[in-house]
């Protein structure tokens, strides 16, 4: 192996914890390749307004954020290539990436590749999705202040985001597909004393219809196997629908490869993973928290230590 075909530090994934990493890595001057297979800004590029990033402009979106995260990135030098890999090597001195287009060799890995909300996967839900259908109460919330909001799921985070969703809307509905929740019972004990909410039992979303935003839905009895159709309310024109029936995060290609939990990469409070030179970060990582704030802190966490790998390698 010609050790001038190898990078420093290699990162999959360009969301807000790879475009982190890939800054730190690009300042520290490590030679560095960031790899993403779709394009920039992960999750967060869904995401039409974000209040919660601190130093975020007036009517901040997610792209306008990732395109400026984008640029700084290209100021301090780090290489770039869009590709999807599609298999791994972590183990040795030297990792091997192996995507569609090319091989990709590095002393060191950060995964960033990040964890989508899992769909519903009805008629109506990719076309509304940030026209009333929303995969984050976080950011969207207060679009919805005074309207009348569904949230669909039933385990901690669809009835804790329901409760945070009452401090926004008129009234919250938990639609469930069964007719007892699976969240603690300590969480569900405060739901069912907020007066704002409400509970569609033994129901899923089979479709969702609009008109440019979201304005009726039809639900499905799952005991009885009926449907009827939800609309909105006349003054209103539409409601929200925030879904949270799990998380996928994207580690199928880590799989027995790096220590796991439920599917998410176990790292130490530095991004090491098990394997050494192979760090996280970000949403793929086993966390409370998922947000782009700690996603950068944890992108510039690991390029840190990656840098701090690479020059113990090089003494
Ligand atoms: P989860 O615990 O996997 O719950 C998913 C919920 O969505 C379940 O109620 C499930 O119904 C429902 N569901 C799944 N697929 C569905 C589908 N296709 N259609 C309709 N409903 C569907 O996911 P989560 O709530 O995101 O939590 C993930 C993990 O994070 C859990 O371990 C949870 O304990 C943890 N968490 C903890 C806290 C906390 O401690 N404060 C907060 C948030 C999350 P069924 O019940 O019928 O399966």
């Amino acid at each position: 192996m010609d050790m001038q075909n190898v990078y420093d530090i290699i990162i999959i994934g360009a969301g807000p914890a790879g475009l982190t990493s890939a800054l730190y890595a690009g300042r520290a001057r490590m030679k560095t390749l960031l790899i993403e297979k779709e394009k920039d800004g992960g999750q967060i590029v869904i995401t039409n307004e974000i209040e919660n990033y601190p130093g975020a402009e007036e009517e901040e979106s997610g792209p306008s954020l990732i395109a400026r995260m984008t640029k700084q990135v290209e100021k301090f030098g780090a290489d770039r290539v869009f590709d999807t890999i599609v298999d791994v090597e972590l183990e040795g001195k030297v990792k091997h990436l192996k995507g569609n287009k090319g091989d990709y060799y590095a002393k060191t890995v950060i995964i960033a590749t990040g964890a989508s909300p899992r769909p519903i996967g009805c008629p109506g839900e990719k076309e509304f999705t940030g026209k009333g259908v929303s995969y984050c109460a976080t950011c969207d919330a207060n679009f919805f202040e005074d309207f009348e909001v569904f949230v669909v799921g039933g385990g901690d985070s669809a009835v804790e985001e329901a409760m945070y969703l009452t401090k926004f809307a008129r009234k919250v509905t938990l639609i469930h597909r069964r007719a007892e929740l699976r969240a603690a019972k300590s969480i569900q004990e405060k739901a069912f004393k907020n007066p704002k909410m409400d509970f569609m039992w033994n129901s899923t979303v089979e479709e969702i219809r609009g008109d440019g935003v979201v304005n009726s839905m039809i639900i499905k009895d799952t005991v009885t196997g009926e449907t009827r159709e939800v609309v909105a309310d006349e003054d209103d024109g539409t409601f929200g629908i925030f879904v949270f029936i799990g998380f996928d995060p994207k580690s199928q290609l880590f799989e027995g490869k790096v220590e796991m939990k439920n599917r998410y990469i176990v790292t130490d409070q530095n991004m090491h993973t098990n394997v050494p030179g192979v760090f996280a970060a970000g949403d793929v990582i086993v966390k409370n928290l998922r947000q782009v704030v700690t996603a950068c802190g944890d992108g510039a966490i690991a390029a840190t230590e990656a840098q701090r790998y690479v020059e113990e390698m090089e003494d």
